[in-house]
């Protein structure tokens, strides 16, 4: 079968899937304290979403990460993951998840039994009180936990953290230092102008909270020797080593660089939306197609004329504000 190649010929193997809208924390950059989400009708099954990813695995996707919302949240998420799992090896390369952290302590070991070999955990702050009021409902000594269990485990955890001016600018050595100590990954996360925060009353408002990657960076050069290393995912991460310790440390930086041109990802909804770019509104429905028939003909059919319209680049930018830089829907609901 042709591989899903792009029209700026960019080859499209990685597959992020939001399964769900939902999550148990409200982190401030993310959603609102009273945030609505989708009637859970509108929710593909846990089998159709296991359709879809099957069908974009014969059509030469070979990593594929599980996000929400929190995707632990859904319901029999675990029999999603074993059964994606059959791919393993057989096209696919990679199953992964991207999580809070809050229910790994119990889902660690079956993921690990599923195939799962490595989880991003989103971790802000090592301050339990901070940990409160970014996540609101979060509990710092849960996801603590869970990072031990995903390690017992044998999973390699990575810790994404997003830089936040003025909240955990002040931990960037100690977060650093700790990451080192316990010999977990770490990557910064560049904030960005996702979803509707509300109107910034309670203090969230995303541009005070925007604290640039650059000036992380130039930071944390004042106490270590940083060497840019070569290697790079296709994604809008880079990644350094830390001469003093031989950390490696990497930066999403959507908004200073541009990581367009080696994109080879797409990101599915919890309700079937392709979205061929997360910083596009253009997306393609692959419900209709997939409860249209048993057979995938149509679906891979829909699946190839979506990946036809990939854009060639992303449109954030803070300068133009609300108008169009903007999106209007969330991160949990394409799943970051
Ligand atoms: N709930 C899971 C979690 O928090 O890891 C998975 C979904 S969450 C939307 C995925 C990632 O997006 C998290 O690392 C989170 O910190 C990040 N994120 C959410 N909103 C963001 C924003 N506005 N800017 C940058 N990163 C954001
Ligand atoms: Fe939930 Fe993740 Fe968004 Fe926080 S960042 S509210 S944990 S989906």
């Amino acid at each position: 079968m042709d591989p899903l190649i792009d029209p700026f010929a960019r080859r499209i193997d990685y597959l992020r899937i939001s399964v769900t809208d939902r999550c148990d924390f409200r982190c401030t950059y993310c959603m609102s304290e009273h945030m609505t989400f989708l009637p859970k009708k509108e929710l593909l099954t846990l089998e159709e979403l296991e359709r879809l990813c099957t069908a974009f695995v014969r059509l030469g996707v070979r990593k594929l990460r599980i996000t929400g919302g929190e995707p632990l949240v859904r319901r029999n998420i675990l029999s999603f993951f074993e059964g994606m799992s059959q791919h393993l090896g057989h096209g696919l390369d990679e199953l992964t998840l991207t999580t809070n952290g809050s229910q790994l302590d119990r889902f660690a070991a079956p993921l690990a039994q599923a195939g799962v070999r490595r989880v991003n955990v989103s971790l802000d702050t090592l301050d339990a009180d901070r940990f409160k009021a970014i996540t609101r409902w979060g509990s710092l000594d849960k996801v603590l936990r869970g990072i031990d269990a995903a390690r017992a485990a044998g999973l390699r955890v990575k810790i994404n953290t997003v830089a936040l001016k003025g909240t955990n600018e002040d931990e960037l050595f100690d977060l650093v230092a700790w990451a080192a100590r316990e010999e977990l990954d770490l990557t910064f996360i560049e904030v960005m102008p996702m979803g509707d925060m509300g109107d910034g009353t309670d203090g969230t408002l995303r541009l005070d909270q925007y604290w640039p990657l650059r000036d992380l960076r130039a930071r944390l050069a004042e106490r270590y020797t940083l060497r840019d290393l070569a290697h790079r995912t296709g994604g809008p991460a880079r990644y350094v080593d830390l001469a003093e310790t031989g950390q490696q440390i990497g930066f999403i930086t959507p908004l200073t660089h541009n990581f367009c041109e080696s994109c080879n990802r797409v990101r599915l909804t919890c309700t079937g939306q392709l979205y061929m770019c997360l910083g596009q509104e253009d997306m393609a429905d692959l419900r209709a197609p997939l409860r249209a028939s048993p057979d995938d003909a149509a679906l891979e059919d829909a699946i190839r004329a979506a990946i036809a319209r990939k854009p060639k680049g992303h449109d954030f930018d803070y300068s133009r504000q609300r108008a169009d830089g903007q999106m209007s829907r969330h991160m949990s609901h394409t799943g970051g």
